[in-house]
């Protein structure tokens, strides 16, 4: 049984390899911990910086028994790893951190809204879509335009058709696969802002400064921090952080992305219980990165300062965007995060830039 704080040497089992895993290894080897990476993929973004990578399926019980074995805690980088897998190794005996709860209900959207107003989060008005029958009084309730979203394994505006004539309504579910989905009211915003929140094992909470985010097709393309906001939206934000973040137990950083709406409130989006990429810009704007915080709140250590050093622009590097990587290498303000992806394949994420300026 894993007794915390986790001492260096221990080792830190990731579910997932991507990006966000590799970052997370990254950290981890600078505090000292050694990790083991289970992904079906070999050779993984993270597997190439870890101590040691399991290929394998995510519900091979076989490997999720090794990798609870070897590690003396176990997290995860992947919002889609199956929520039963994280059970399983859980019930198995292993520590895992954040708990299977959060991710199984941020896996689905109706179970992620009710959950989020049960905690006083708000969000903009939702209806459940079974079948093509539930949609006529869902609108009725709801009004138009209004978006229909796959309830589960939807992101980056996959599984999404907006609605705007009643008409409409059945070739969208169908466009969406007939599957169970969620109908939502339109957010009125004015900005999409997120917060990267913390929460470590002894119910200490940290929040970072907001980051104002731009999509493009439904990706991330840059997220400004610290935005400029006022002292009650930050207020307000930091307490929608800490019902969520407490109602869960949970241990770990979380993104919430916010709606800003036009008279100075905040609706939020939706939760990803595990480092994100809005909070990328925190390695070269504060002392302490979102990924180093993840690590020290699973490994039970105190949480790390979450003031902001400088103020910075962080863009998503898509596609062939990387081959660009020695004009910008050559700038000097700019700070360069490659995931060592070969196939840049378009809207592939294959990096980030963060454009460091000072605070003003
Ligand atoms: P999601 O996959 O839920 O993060 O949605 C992707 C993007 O679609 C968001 O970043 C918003 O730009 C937009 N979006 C999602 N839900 C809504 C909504 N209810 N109203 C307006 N825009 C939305």
């Amino acid at each position: 049984m894993a007794r915390f704080p986790l001492p260096p040497g221990a080792t830190i089992g990731i579910l997932g390899g991507g990006q966000l895993g590799r970052m997370l290894a990254q950290a981890a080897a600078r505090l000292g911990f050694d990790v083991v990476v289970l992904d079906p993929q070999d050779n993984s973004p993270a597997g190439r910086v870890a101590r040691g990578q399991i290929v394998a399926p995510w519900d091979d019980p076989t490997a999720l028994t090794v990798l609870g074995e070897v590690s003396d805690v176990v997290t995860f980088e992947f919002e889609n790893v199956p929520a039963g897998a994280v059970e399983r190794l859980a019930a198995a005996g292993a520590e895992v951190a954040p708990g299977p709860t959060a991710l199984a209900i941020a896996q689905d959207r109706v179970d992620e809204k009710t959950y989020l107003n049960a905690v006083g989060a708000p969000t903009v008005p939702f209806a459940e879509i079974d079948c093509a029958d539930d949609l006529a009084p869902a609108i009725a309730r709801i009004g138009l335009p209004a978006l229909l979203k796959t309830r589960r394994e939807g992101y980056d505006g996959r599984g999404q058709v907006w609605i705007r004539d009643a008409a409409e309504a059945e070739a969208a579910f169908a466009a969406i696969g007939g599957r169970p989905a969620i109908l939502e009211a339109r957010a009125e915003f004015v900005r999409e802002l997120s917060v990267i929140a913390a929460r470590g094992r002894d119910g200490a909470t940290a929040v970072y400064p907001l980051g104002h985010n731009t999509h493009a097709e439904g990706i991330l393309r840059t997220t400004v921090a610290p935005a400029e906001v006022s002292d009650e939206l930050d207020e307000m934000a930091r307490a929608i952080a800490a019902n969520i973040l407490e109602g869960f137990d949970y241990v770990g950083v979380m993104g919430i992305e916010l709606f800003e709406l036009a008279d100075g409130t905040l609706l939020v989006n939706e939760i990803a219980p595990r480092v994100h990429n809005t909070g990328h810009w925190t390695q070269d704007g504060c002392a302490c990165d979102q990924f180093e915080q993840h690590i020290r709140a699973v490994a039970g250590w105190p949480l790390g300062p979450t003031a902001a050093h400088a103020r910075v622009e962080m863009t998503n590097l898509l596609g062939a965007e990387a081959h660009d990587w020695p004009v910008i290498a050559a700038e000097p303000d700019a700070r360069l995060h490659l995931y060592g992806k070969a196939d840049a394949r378009p809207g592939r994420k294959m990096g980030h830039v963060n454009r460091v300026k000072a605070l003003g």
